[in-house]
């Protein structure tokens, strides 16, 4: 709404307040921005205070400067996720013909981000959830991205990872909540998809088995690029160390907190200290 109506804001600030949201005063004042209608304002209010997240009330979120689509059935861009996308920026030049892949890429904000910044890079969002890649088409749109393009598939199977060669660079942000993690969702998590955050007993499942699978699709130096839980750093190092990555690095988000592992992938041979090994 354009005209913001100071008694209906006081409403929607109490109606927050009473349900336990803590930026009750910010919150309001963008349900009434967004809200095209008093009405629409008030039932707003309303499932925020039973906290529904407020990224599906409002139907759109920021994500590294850009707008996305979010609703029902795809995890919500967190801002600790734009470290990743910061890394890569900072460690890649863009080049025609160069191939990316995003895995598990739900919205498309990490691969929509970065093709913002390289343009003349293709990027593939690869992901298992039909529903989430509604959300990415929608984004692709929105973003006016003529380099994105979505595949819907399981990255977990070898007939996928066997269909990608010569990447530049695999990036992704997989499912990595513990079981434990998920018997103490915050009151907003639980309403997105288990599919986007249960990552297996100790959260590493997808690191193991993406790590395995997807070596094979990098170039010879291409980068691999994946976001963790904050206390997983060191374990998904170990994964990539262990699958033959080099030039491994552990980096923190804005926070603080380590969030991402990356590495780089060097066949043996082309690799300087063995080169006079004549293999
Ligand atoms: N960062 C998300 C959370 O804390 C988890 C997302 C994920 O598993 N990739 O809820």
């Amino acid at each position: 709404m354009k005209q913001m109506n100071p008694m209906l804001l006081r409403r929607l600030v109490k109606m927050l307040r009473a349900g336990g949201i803590e930026d009750a005063e910010l919150e309001a004042k963008w349900i009434t921005e967004d809200a095209t209608s008093e009405a629409a304002a008030l039932e707003i209010a309303e499932r925020r205070a039973k906290h529904e997240p407020l990224q599906y009330l409002l139907g759109t979120w920021e994500f590294y400067g850009l707008p996305f689509c979010v609703g029902e059935g795809v995890l919500i861009p967190r801002a600790d996720t734009e470290t990743l996308v910061d890394a890569v920026l900072m460690r890649m030049s863009d080049a025609a013909g160069q191939q990316i892949a995003d895995l598990c890429t739900g919205s498309g904000c990490i691969a929509l981000a970065l093709a913002a910044h390289m343009p003349l890079t293709q990027f593939t969002g690869i992901d298992i959830s039909g529903q989430a890649l509604q959300y990415a088409e929608k984004n692709i749109v929105l973003n006016g991205a003529h380099n994105m393009r979505t595949e819907c598939a399981d990255v977990l199977a070898a007939e996928t990872a066997a269909r990608y060669h010569g990447l530049a660079a695999v990036v992704c942000n997989p499912p990595y909540l513990t079981a434990e993690d998920m018997q103490n969702l915050q009151a907003e998590v639980r309403y997105e998809p288990a599919l986007a955050l249960y990552g297996g007993a100790d959260g590493l499942d997808f690191y193991r088995r993406i790590t395995a699978l997807w070596r094979g699709a990098l170039k010879d130096g291409g980068l691999f690029v994946f976001e963790t839980g904050c206390t997983q750093t060191s374990a998904v190092r170990d994964i990539l160390v262990e699958n033959g990555f080099r030039e491994t690095e552990i980096l923190r988000d804005l926070g603080g907190n380590p969030r991402v592992v990356l590495g780089r992938n060097h066949s043996l041979q082309n690799h300087s200290d063995v080169s006079d090994l004549n293999i």
